[in-house]
């Protein structure tokens, strides 16, 4: 990609509400473009970013054998009151009427959705178990939707449901997601703590979130870093200081973002919702439901706040925007060649060709965050310098040697 057609400029200006480090550089890096308070489109590079994270996702869900699929944002009300969730979720589900005069809501979570198709579809032990995600906008009438997409009205989330008809069949398939969660959370470059909590405001049942620790984070966590023991302090019995459950060791506590969720619902929808299927006897059982959710959009915030230093974004290889940043000082030409040479093999180029200063093209490489920036100037003497964005050492290297260097 050529910078000069790149859609949207970096800003100077920062965004008056920003207080912390992903608000302000997303915005400022264009990456995001708020339309209104929490919501923002996604520019190209903040696509690029949330299409990598996906695509982690979606490797990590398809390999515990779920399906994608994607359901509507526009739900009928008829569903939502029979689990009651119409009344108790009013205020932060967008409801209204439409023009025929009935009632109708945006999806701020699909558990209702997924098990009407459930309970029309599924009817014997032989279809069982099964699990279902869809990657999608969910809408919640949040009050306090500030800090850029960390919390967001209209915000991009993986949801994933699982069908069983036993209890050890759902905690077999539950814990094997609380890895599968673990690799997504790896592989994006984060370390999480798995924490016990309650299902706030949608179930009182079973769950876990997946807890980033960031002074960012609005959660409250107590944990052992000796151990994984960590519950949410909405629910935990001990303080900081106590001794540790598991292992002995002094808890500690600490602010993180809830880049995850997953709960175990048991029965309680096939109740609501009237879904059964016979088991091999020919007996009627109740369908169970286990629902997992990740934040992909507050998960690009997340790493941001992860991942920064005072002049800008510190992407991790993973799910950076680009590899590689080449920046051209008077060299055009040559950089140019450069630039073809590195995308026939495959490696992903954020190219500066604008005609602006040196000092501003490394302002934006900083704020950008590609982990690898390359430049070519006069200085260079047809060689490439190479800096990584999170070192300050700067190497002179031949293009061959380059490529074989973002390969690994
Ligand atoms: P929170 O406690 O932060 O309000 P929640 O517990 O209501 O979130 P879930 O319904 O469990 O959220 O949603 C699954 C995941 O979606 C959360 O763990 C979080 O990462 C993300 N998420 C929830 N609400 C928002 C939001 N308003 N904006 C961005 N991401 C969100
Ligand atoms: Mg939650």
């Amino acid at each position: 990609m050529k910078q000069s057609k790149l859609f949207t400029k970096t800003k100077k200006e920062t965004p008056k509400d920003a207080t912390s480090a992903s608000h302000k550089y997303l915005v400022q890096g264009g990456f995001v473009d708020m339309l209104m308070a929490g919501v923002y489109t996604y520019l190209p590079l903040g696509w690029r970013v949330i299409t990598k994270i996906n695509n982690i996702v979606r490797e990590e869900m398809n390999a515990v054998g779920a399906q994608e699929m994607l359901m509507p944002a526009l739900q009928p009300r008829g569903i939502w009151d029979e689990t009651g969730r119409w009344e108790s979720l009013n205020e932060i589900m967008y409801q209204f009427e439409d023009r025929s005069g009935k009632e109708a809501g945006l999806g701020a979570t699909h558990e209702e959705v997924i098990y009407d198709i459930v309970r029309r579809n599924i009817n014997s032990y032989k279809e069982l178990p099964f699990a279902i995600y869809q990657i999608q906008n969910k809408f919640r009438n949040e009050l306090r939707a500030k800090g850029g997409i960390m919390r967001g009205r209209e915000f991009m989330m993986k949801d994933l449901y699982s069908f069983h008809l036993s209890q050890e069949d759902l905690d077999e398939y539950y814990n094997k997601l609380i890895q599968s969660y673990k690799n997504v959370y790896s592989r994006c470059g984060l370390e999480v703590k798995v924490v016990e909590a309650s299902g706030g405001i949608f179930t009182k049942n079973y769950s876990h979130e997946f807890q980033v620790i960031s002074e960012a984070g609005e959660d409250n966590i107590i944990y052992c870093d000796a151990c994984d023991y960590a519950q949410n302090v909405e629910i935990s019995k001990f303080s900081v200081g106590d001794d540790c459950p598991k292992c002995g060791d002094k808890l500690k506590e600490g602010k993180s973002i809830e880049a995850g969720n997953i709960f175990q619902f048991g029965d309680k929808y096939a109740k609501e919702l009237k879904g059964y299927a016979t088991d091999s006897n020919g007996e009627k059982k109740p369908i169970l439901m286990a629902s997992y959710g990740i934040g992909i959009s507050r998960l690009v915030a997340t790493i941001v706040e992860i991942y920064n230093d005072k002049n800008g974004m510190i992407w991790p290889s993973s799910v950076a925007p680009f590899d590689a940043h080449l920046i051209s000082i008077n060299k055009n030409e040559e950089a140019e060649a450069i630039y073809n040479k590195l995308r026939e093999k495959g490696i992903e180029v954020l190219y500066d060709d604008r005609d602006s200063s040196p000092g501003q093209k490394f302002a934006d490489a900083d704020l950008i965050g590609i982990p690898y920036r390359l430049v070519m100037s006069p200085k260079t003497e047809g060689k490439i310098e190479v800096k990584k964005r999170n070192e300050t050492e700067t190497v002179l290297k031949e293009v061959d040697e380059i490529i074989e260097l973002i390969r690994k």
